[in-house]
């Protein structure tokens, strides 16, 4: 029988509980998976900090394995059948209806009201929907892609990897371009990578604690930052310094903390442009923005960046498995840290603390609890 990782309501601790096996529906799949993730998404899940989310609910939104079985048939987008035993992915996003208004006309799918997400809007309830569990049930229609890159190169990225990806093309890096990131977590560091694979001439990071930092600057940023060790003007001194006074000319923004966006638009030169990716969930207003000096005066381009695509991830799947491409993840391998589902709640609480850059998900390893 599957086993699985369930938080069953907001605010409780993460269980092991087996389940039965789904009936495959024409054209799905069962998925048995080698590795999923951690990410703050989550923690916020556990903390009950999203809206709409069906507990009991099995997390882990972003997975890696190999097809066990396939009822009827399954393709790729480029018309190949999917065969029992090839690793793949699979986009999180579900159900997006290509029928209203959003989808559509607006052509940002990501609002679709029908959209649902493996491990964030699927519940337990809507079967074996996440990824902390040695089995997945892939419903029919699941963008599923193979996977060229091994399982622990891929989750290296994981769920930062579309998410950074669709911040830099908000983003509109130019080549040349000084990119400021804001944050260092995940989604921070990938977005360091993607922005000078984008042509960034320089990137500058300002993030916390300094183990992050250290991978930043391993991955290619030119300068960084501690936050926690320097107030908001030695941030400013520190950024006009290496900006000849005029700040970057794109911001990216990576933190999760409100004030921040307002930092941002500050750390912006004049006409340049702020991508705000870090607030997937709601940490309430700021009231130290100012609508004259931070924004119309600065003729700023502010763009928000909600979830990612089919696009997004499929390219990001792409690059990943690029042998001279994937240089910078396999770099970043040595912050992955791997638990057993037996031990989701440590990989929380480690996340949640910054104790760790990236948390894994092994269902095949069977630790057993300590007593
Ligand atoms: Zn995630
Ligand atoms: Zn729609």
């Amino acid at each position: 029988m599957p086993r699985v990782a369930v938080i069953p309501e907001s605010n409780s601790p993460v269980e092991i509980r087996e389940v039965a096996e789904p009936q495959l529906e024409a054209d799905s799949a069962l998925l048995e998976v080698e590795l999923s993730e951690v990410c703050g998404t989550d923690v916020y899940l556990q903390q009950g900090r999203l809206q709409g989310v069906p507990y009991p609910l099995v997390p882990g939104h972003v997975s890696v394995g190999r097809l066990s079985k396939i009822r009827g048939q399954m393709f790729d987008i480029e018309g190949r059948a999917f065969h029992e035993g090839d690793r793949v992915t699979f986009l999180d996003v579900h159900h997006t209806c290509n029928a209203c208004w959003y989808c559509l006309v607006a052509k940002v799918s990501t609002r679709c009201p029908q959209r649902k997400v493996y491990g964030i809007t699927y519940g337990l309830n809507d079967g074996l929907c996440g990824g902390w569990a040695d089995q997945l049930y892939l419903k029919p229609n699941t963008r599923v892609v193979r996977l060229d890159a091994d399982s622990e190169t891929f989750m290296t990225g994981g769920c930062a990897l579309p998410t950074s990806l669709h911040a830099v093309e908000r983003g509109d890096i130019a080549i040349g371009d000084t990119v400021l990131v804001l944050g260092s977590g995940p989604v921070g560091i990938n977005a360091v990578i993607l922005a000078l694979m984008r042509g960034a001439l320089r990137v500058l990071c300002i993030g916390a604690p300094d183990y992050r930092l250290e991978a930043a600057r391993e991955l290619g940023a030119s300068d960084v930052l501690n936050f926690v060790a320097h107030d908001e003007q030695e941030r400013l001194d520190w950024l006009w310094e290496s900006t000849n006074g005029r700040g970057a000319d794109v911001t990216i923004e990576a933190t999760g903390v409100p004030e921040a966006v307002v930092a941002a638009m500050r750390f912006t030169r004049d006409g340049g442009r702020v991508v705000i990716v870090g607030q997937y969930t709601d940490h309430g207003a700021v009231s130290i923005f100012n609508p004259h000096l931070d924004l119309n005066k600065k003729h700023l381009d502010v763009r928000g960046c909600w979830g990612s695509d089919f696009s997004h991830f499929y390219r990001g799947v792409q690059i990943i498995s690029d042998p001279v491409r994937a240089h910078s993840w396999l770099t970043l391998r040595k912050n992955l840290t791997r638990y057993p589902l037996v031990k989701a709640n440590q990989a929380l609480a480690d996340v949640a603390n910054a104790k760790v850059l990236k948390a894994l998900i092994d269902p095949n390893d069977m630790a057993v609890p300590r007593s």
